[in-house]
């Protein structure tokens, strides 16, 4: 078989949602600029997902708003139901339903008609390490085995991890992603005969019976069609995120009246904390790849466009500098992710733990009573906090309901004091690489203090 040997500065493999906003803010910056991906047009940004995205992702990155065929919705907020559906909290904030296919394919081929490479139905099989050092990666297409070189070599392959769970094991980028924190997600989208009521806000259905350890959703796509499906955290034995569709959802009556099933599949996506480190020599990991979600919604769309833009900006110092090594400008990326975004995140990833473990009668009560009201969880979600009306005394109703729950009323208290805690920590992220593992220790010596309080095991 004939092997082809290609030369560039940056290579990207993985053309989802991370690896195309990459190599769409590299494609004016001189730089040669490879990206890979296994499959072809049709399957850009194919993996399953609800699709949601908040409009504050494309402010803050300056990637192009949803517009023509990328758009499917324009949503203006968010309706938590609580586990018996009786409470609503209207959650209001600016996003769209997205066509993942149109808006990622308008990325590459911006990206591709000014320069970049693209190399689709290709499949990278290995890094390519030389005497300890990453120079590239093998791949395969239908021209034969592929070897592509570069200063820097990008994993944007999700959670398949296609280069960083084959990199050395004492690389700290080699980081397994526990089954506890993931859910396993199926979803299925739908047009319908009957228009939907208020399709303008997308619904989030908290029910630990329905979705444990994560929740149902109905986001309209318009006014009669749906993106209907559940998440479920993993590694604890929970039926098939499918199995419950079919039981539990299949026949609710929004979705009685169904016109044509367009979509129909399911995977997973990581709820937790962000990678330790997204940066080794010579190697970003983003996106999925490097954890880069909101643990308790799951949307990763936004944040892996946001670790996207970091590393363009790092990468594009890094060749100024000549230094593809950790301790160059590549670890910048870290420092932009971890100590903004990063940090609520973590916060994110203690409440989301907490939540996982409440049943659905705590949470019920916990909205009934005010204790978490619609400010409070967009605060929760916008900023990692848990302000959550403790200890304010003039809201005594509140406080007076919360004293019926005394040992409740303790657990929020630890929680969001540990949120803080975690947020001040991923403030401190080490300037230095080497300074990662002492910090590292301190996270999980956090997150073993909150579970043992917590009386969590997995
Ligand atoms: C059911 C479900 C619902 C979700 N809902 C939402 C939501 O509403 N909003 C939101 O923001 N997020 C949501 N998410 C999460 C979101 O889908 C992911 O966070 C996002 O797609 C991550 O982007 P990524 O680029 O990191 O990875 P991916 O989208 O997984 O892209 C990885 C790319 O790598 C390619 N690849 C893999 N292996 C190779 C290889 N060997 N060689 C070459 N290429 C390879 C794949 O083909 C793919 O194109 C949901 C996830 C699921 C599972």
């Amino acid at each position: 078989m004939s092997e082809n040997r290609l030369k560039y500065d940056v290579v990207v493999v993985g053309l989802g949602p991370a690896g195309s906003s990459l190599v769409y803010f590299l494609r004016n910056t001189g730089l040669r600029v490879a990206g890979i991906d296994l499959v072809d047009w049709n399957g850009i940004w194919g993996k399953p997902c609800g699709d949601a995205i908040g409009e504050h992702h494309f402010d803050e990155t300056g990637l192009p708003k949803p517009s023509g065929p990328s758009l499917k919705n324009r949503v203006e907020g968010i309706d938590i139901y609580s586990p018996s559906e009786e409470i609503r909290l209207r959650v209001k904030g600016l996003g769209y339903i997205i066509d993942r296919n149109e808006y990622g394919k308008m990325l590459l081929k911006e990206a591709e008609k000014a320069g970049v490479d693209l190399y689709l139905k290709t499949q990278v099989k290995a890094p390519i390490l030389e005497d300890g050092k990453l120079v590239g990666v093998k791949a395969k297409n239908s021209n034969g085995e592929l070897i592509f070189e570069a200063k820097i070599v990008v994993d944007a392959t999700g959670t398949g991890a296609v280069l960083r769970r084959r990199l050395p094991k004492t690389w700290p980028v080699n980081e397994p992603l526990k089954p506890t924190d993931a859910n396993i997600a199926y979803r299925k989208i739908l047009d319908l005969e009957d228009t939907i009521e208020d399709y303008q806000y997308i619904r989030i259905y908290v029910n630990q019976r329905i979705a444990p350890g994560g929740y149902w959703w109905f986001f309209p796509e318009g006014p009669s069609s749906v993106n209907v499906g559940l998440g479920v955290q993993g590694g604890r034995g929970y039926p098939s995120p499918k199995e419950i569709y079919e039981k539990e959802l299949a026949h609710r009556p929004e979705l009685r009246n169904i016109k044509r099933v367009k979509a129909d599949a399911g995977a997973m996506v990581p709820t937790r904390r962000p990678a330790n480190t997204l940066v080794w020599d010579n190697f970003l990991g983003i996106g999925d790849n490097g954890y880069t979600v909101n643990p308790v919604h799951g949307g990763g769309m936004g944040y892996a466009m946001s670790a996207a833009f970091y590393a363009s900006k790092a990468i594009v110092e890094a060749f100024e500098k000549g230094d593809f090594s950790r301790y160059g400008p590549l670890w910048k990326t870290n420092l932009d992710y971890m100590k903004g975004i990063g940090a609520k995140q973590a916060a994110l990833d203690i409440f989301r733990i907490y939540l996982q473990s409440l049943t659905d009668e705590e949470i019920e009560w916990a909205l009934k009573n005010g204790v978490v009201k619609a400010d409070d969880a967009y605060t929760i979600s916008a900023d990692g906090e848990l302000k959550a009306n403790l200890g304010v005394v003039d809201k005594a109703r509140i406080l007076i309901s919360m004293l019926k729950r005394p040992v409740m009323l303790l657990q929020l208290r630890t929680v969001g004091n540990y949120m803080k805690d975690i947020k001040n920590l991923y403030k401190e992220y080490p300037e230095n690489p080497d300074d990662l593992n002492k910090w590292v220790g301190k996270v999980e010596d956090l997150y073993s203090r909150f579970k043992s309080e917590l009386g969590i095991e997995w």
